[in-house]
């Protein structure tokens, strides 16, 4: 639904008077992972932590709808891009800090930086997230994981912003499960997170990292643009085998490929659409229900 102009008018205002940066019309494949995605009406970037509060009372008060974006590294963004503002969690909002073996860091901050800080520090307990692209809030909003580790075994605590202000939330608060937090399913915006890690040898953690690193680029196709996994794990099976077994490796709709390399990913191969790659998960998903009877469901978020 198209959002009216002066409203729209009156959200930049507010986002440039709190220093922000504001683009329009911005297309969203310059800020995916997949590489997909029309234009958004506003794309704001907060210059701290301290102008998201007031942004997002503008977008509320003006009746603007609004989206947080992390690295943009587990969306599929509708090719006629968002009506709306989108609230970039981007370097802005990425400060790190290290006490014994405590990291705070803003929810901003890339999970990739944040494991090599934690390996300067000799602090273990991180290393499966290395190589995740995305930034600490989204992940933490997914309960990202990978390697035998999740979110969930390293997050502490977490404060976020609401309709009811500043808030923080503690240990199984979070009620995270299989790719899921509390945060999954609220309007709760994620503003810093701090983990509790373990003293260990900066060597063995540099190498388990770029041994999971190395296991990345050997089974996953990170030559293309792709938002990861398209499917979530089902119960006792794989995604990407089940896919496999069907013998749907390869399959092409436009642009959106189902990976040779990996076939739980769907790839970009140069000029896919968000309407490609979605009549491709539905073929997916029809043809691995017909042939197993198992029902996958989507991990990337759609938006738009
Ligand atoms: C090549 C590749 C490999 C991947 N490997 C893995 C893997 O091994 N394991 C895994 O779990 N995932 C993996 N992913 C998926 C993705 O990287 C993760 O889900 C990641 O945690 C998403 O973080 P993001 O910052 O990119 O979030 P985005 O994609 O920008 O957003 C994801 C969701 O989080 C919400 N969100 C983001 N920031 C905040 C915030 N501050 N407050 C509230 N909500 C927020 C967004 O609104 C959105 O709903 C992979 C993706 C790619 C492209």
């Amino acid at each position: 639904m198209e959002v009216a102009m002066t409203n729209l008018e009156a959200v930049k205002r507010e986002a440039l008077l709190q220093e922000a940066e504001v683009l329009e019309n911005e297309p969203m494949n310059r800020h995916t992972s997949f590489k997909i995605g029309g234009k958004s009406d506003l794309f704001i970037s907060p210059a701290g932590v301290q102008a998201i509060e007031p942004i997002i009372r503008a977008c509320r008060k003006f009746e603007v709808p609004y989206f947080i974006l992390g690295n943009g590294s587990n969306i599929l963004m509708s090719d006629s891009g968002f009506r709306g503002a989108i609230i970039s969690f981007n370097s802005n909002i990425s400060k790190i800090s290290v006490n014994d073996d405590v990291i705070t860091c803003e929810a901003g901050a890339k999970l990739v930086t944040v494991c090599m800080a934690a390996q300067k520090c000799c602090l273990k307990g991180l290393e499966f997230a290395y190589g995740i692209p995305g930034t600490m809030g989204g992940a933490v909003y997914m309960n990202a994981g990978a390697y035998g580790g999740e979110m969930k075994d390293v997050v502490t605590n977490s404060d976020y912003i609401d309709l009811s202000g500043r808030q923080t939330v503690n240990g199984s608060q979070h009620d995270f499960s299989y790719r899921h937090s509390l945060y999954s399913s609220s309007d709760k915006i994620i503003t810093s997170v701090t983990l509790k890690l373990f003293q260990g040898s900066s060597k063995a953690i540099s190498d388990k990292m770029n041994e999971l690193m190395q296991k990345r680029k050997d089974r996953q196709p990170l030559e293309y643009p792709s938002a990861g996994s398209v499917f979530k794990r089902p119960e006792g099976h794989y995604a990407g085998t089940l896919i496999d077994n069907c013998c749907l490796k390869g399959t092409k709709i436009g642009g959106a490929m189902v990976s040779e390399k990996h076939a739980g990913f769907i790839i970009n191969t140069g000029n896919a659409t968000c309407d490609d790659v979605l009549k491709l998960i539905d073929l997916i998903k029809n043809s691995v229900f017909t042939q197993t009877g198992i029902l996958l469901e989507s991990e990337i978020k759609i938006v738009g």
